[in-house]
């Protein structure tokens, strides 16, 4: 069998998510959205099961994934519906659903309704993507409430630069959220993992750790705290000896300065390790650090095995996890761990700690 795959410690997952819930001091919904960033939304939402408060996802496909992998505890729609088509089935499912513009709001109003919606009413406080003006939350509030369709109201809102610990913008938001919701009896949900990692000052009732739990510190600076969840690995399966002056792989990207051993891994693109990272980028050879050389291929890539003696044919390879932060692979391919964390696929998810 060929030998990439993602590990995925469910052990690390429980234990990220504890650090989520400590540090916000209140309920968290744990971010399963694109199957878990990749990790398995089913899996990692039942190992999660009996400890977590919640859960998260982007669309109802996503949600009924989850209901029907057996998961009860409350799920949330980030998004809220797409169509008023879906609100029977949101119903019929009980979940939770962000209301973030008016055509959502309106179709709500219109839905005859057998039991009141859980609703969580978004408001834009800088991010400019999604939501309502915060000074339209107390009309919304009430406009809802009276509807008749809703029977309880979370006020939320997304930041869009929680993870510069330098920058005034999240304060700035927060403050405009909490302006715009004074008075307003209702719980309140702010906290992504950057803020909840680095705004001690910012929280709400309900925190939505995403990248957290899956122990990428969204931060140029690690925390220390969190435990890496997924270990991207493959083996060493030929070896070869290349001398001085010749090339290596598509496109000679890689030359040979000195007679080199190279070692081809079972890794590519096409099990989501992204092409772009240049020579050098960090790998773990049976735990000791090495360097990919050349260009990474579909199905392939290569490192330098000229001063690693001991490793050979079926070395193990980890290209992240525990020894490769996935945060150096993100920074050499010139993306954030939450793409490349997405982008698995082909290679084998296996779980550990179930
Ligand atoms: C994805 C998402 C989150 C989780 O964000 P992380 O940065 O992964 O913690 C929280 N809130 C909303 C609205 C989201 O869409």
């Amino acid at each position: 069998m060929r030998p990439a795959r993602a590990i995925v410690d469910l052990d690390a997952l429980r234990h990220n998510y504890r650090i989520a819930k400590a540090l916000h001091a209140g309920r968290a919904l744990a971010v399963v959205k694109a199957n878990a960033y990749g990790h398995g939304a089913v899996r990692c939402a039942k190992a999660l099961g009996a400890e977590a408060d919640g859960f998260a996802v982007a669309a109802i496909e996503e949600a009924l994934a989850l209901r029907d992998g057996g998961i009860t505890a409350p799920i949330l729609l980030l998004e809220g519906v797409f169509e008023a088509s879906e609100l029977a089935e949101v119903e019929a499912h009980d979940l939770w659903m962000v209301v973030h513009h008016l055509e959502q709001l309106q179709m709500l109003e219109a839905y005859a309704a057998k039991k009141p919606f859980n609703v969580w009413l978004k408001l834009n406080t800088g991010m400019n993507r999604a939501g309502f003006a915060p000074e339209l939350a107390r009309e919304l509030h009430d406009r809802l409430l009276a509807s008749g369709k809703v029977g309880k109201l979370t006020l939320m809102t997304h930041f869009a630069r929680a993870d510069e610990p330098d920058s005034d913008a999240t304060a700035q938001q927060f403050a405009r959220f909490r302006a715009g919701v004074a008075g307003i009896a209702a719980e309140h949900s702010v906290c992504n993992s950057a803020a909840i990692l680095a705004w001690p000052a910012v929280r709400g009732h309900w925190g939505r750790p995403g990248i957290m739990l899956y122990g990428a510190d969204p931060m140029p600076l690690d925390g220390g705290q969190l435990r890496p969840v997924m270990t991207l690995e493959s083996r060493v399966i030929a070896v070869r000896e290349i001398a001085a002056g010749e090339p290596l792989g598509y496109g000679a990207r890689f030359v040979a300065e000195r007679p080199t051993r190279v070692g081809l891994v079972a890794m590519g693109y096409a099990d989501g390790y992204p092409r772009v990272v240049p020579t050098g980028t960090p790998v773990a050879v049976d735990g000791k650090p090495g360097r990919i050389i050349g260009r990474v291929s579909m199905d392939m890539l290569t490192v330098d095995l000229s001063g690693l003696a001991d490793a050979g044919l079926g070395s193990r390879v980890e290209l992240w996890g525990a020894q490769v932060p996935i945060n150096a692979i993100a920074a050499a391919a010139g993306t954030i761990s939450y793409e490349l964390l997405c982008n698995v696929k082909r290679a084998r998810l296996e779980y550990r700690g179930e």
